[in-house]
């Protein structure tokens, strides 16, 4: 089974949720931080496909992590 990694805000474990069923024509995977006082959440949705491929697209977009470049390099490009 593929990891969730810790939320990026306050590295708690993450938990992933499952809503709706191979009946029901939507589908919704919520991502969310396990620590009650961060609370951050992340939801993707499906209507035509099935939960197999929501779940592989939300562990890849939870799991993501921006590369941020340092703020002075910023700063001086935009005094060009
Ligand atoms: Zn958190």
């Amino acid at each position: 089974m593929k990891k969730l990694k810790p939320c990026p805000f306050c590295e708690a474990e993450a938990k992933m949720k499952f809503i709706g069923n191979e009946h029901t024509k939507s589908r919704t995977i919520e991502v969310k931080c396990s620590n009650s006082e961060c609370r951050v959440t992340m939801k993707n949705g499906a209507i035509r496909f099935g939960f197999d491929w929501l779940e592989d697209i939300s562990i890849k977009a939870w799991n993501r992590r921006a590369k941020l470049k340092p703020r002075e390099v910023l700063i001086e490009r935009n005094e060009r």
